[in-house]
């Protein structure tokens, strides 16, 4: 009787072990297959750049460079994708530093609506190109402590910012709220621009996911904003979300631990 149980015993532990080991496979398996599909979006999206540099670049070679006109619009071209591909390995740079774990999250406590004023400051130039008004939500003249990464929460709020200047209505505004919820703030960036059509919007936190391409990369994105702002995000256990309706405008709102005693 004894050995019958001793023998239960091992088949179980075995079992379990059999378990664990085909856990570990299958979670091996998806992250070889999310670094397949990785490299192989990257140079997707690395080429185009590189096809229209090298096509402007030969262009002038075989003849155009005669040409004044041509020789400058073709070169204001050309740098345009160089700044593009530019862009792109910036932010993988940015995804590989979250993806490593090597965002070490240097938590302090500051003050969400004066890094929102910083950050108004460094895109005002962007803003004023589409005329698009950057202001503060009626209420929000109170500051509002929070518990974060400084550094990686600019990052976000410059990304989504931008985000409103790109596909905001031209003529329009962006407005930041800040909302008390008990433990955390709420910060929510409000565009009344294009809007994000409902089959897209649960994909546009997806690395290289564009609603409209040509209209993203005329602006200069590159794919991966949304990615990285989710990233951080996560890393600071907290959440984001958008909605929006087309036409009306889209707004991302994103949580943050408050600070106690403020
Ligand atoms: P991109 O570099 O293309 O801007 P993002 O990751 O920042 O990349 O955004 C992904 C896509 O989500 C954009 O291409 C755009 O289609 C859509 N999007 C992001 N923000 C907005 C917004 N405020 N209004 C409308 N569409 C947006």
């Amino acid at each position: 009787d004894v050995t019958v149980n001793i023998i239960d015993e091992m088949e179980k532990q075995v079992a379990e072990w059999a378990e664990k080991q085909q856990e570990e496979l299958d979670k091996y398996k998806a992250w070889a297959e999310y670094r397949r599909n990785f490299v192989g979006d990257i140079s997707h999206e690395l080429k185009t750049p590189i096809f229209n540099i090298q096509g402007y670049l030969h262009t002038l070679l075989d003849g155009a460079l005669e040409d004044e006109q041509v020789n400058r619009t073709f070169l204001t071209k050309a740098a345009k994708n160089l700044e593009r591909l530019h862009t792109i390995v910036e932010d993988l740079e940015a995804i590989s530093r979250l993806e490593s774990g090597a965002l070490m999250l240097e938590i302090q406590t500051f003050d969400i609506r004066e890094l929102t004023e910083e950050v108004f400051e460094d895109l005002e130039f962007k803003a004023e190109q589409r005329n698009i008004r950057l202001e503060l939500k009626d209420g929000a003249a109170q500051g509002f402590k929070v518990q974060a990464d400084r550094e990686s929460i600019r990052q976000v709020l410059t990304n989504l910012v931008h985000n409103s200047i790109k596909y905001g209505k031209e003529n329009g505004r962006t407005r930041v709220g800040f909302y008390d919820m008990d433990s955390n703030i709420l910060i929510e960036i409000a565009d009344n621009g294009l809007g994000i059509p409902k089959k897209h919007i649960n994909h546009v936190f997806d690395r290289f996911y564009r609603v409209d391409k040509s209209r993203s990369r005329e602006r200069g994105g590159s794919g991966l904003g949304l990615s990285i702002v989710k990233h951080i995000i996560e890393a600071h256990k907290q959440t984001i979300n958008v909605r929006s309706a087309p036409q009306l405008g889209s707004t991302f709102g994103f949580t943050l631990k408050k600070s106690k005693g403020d």
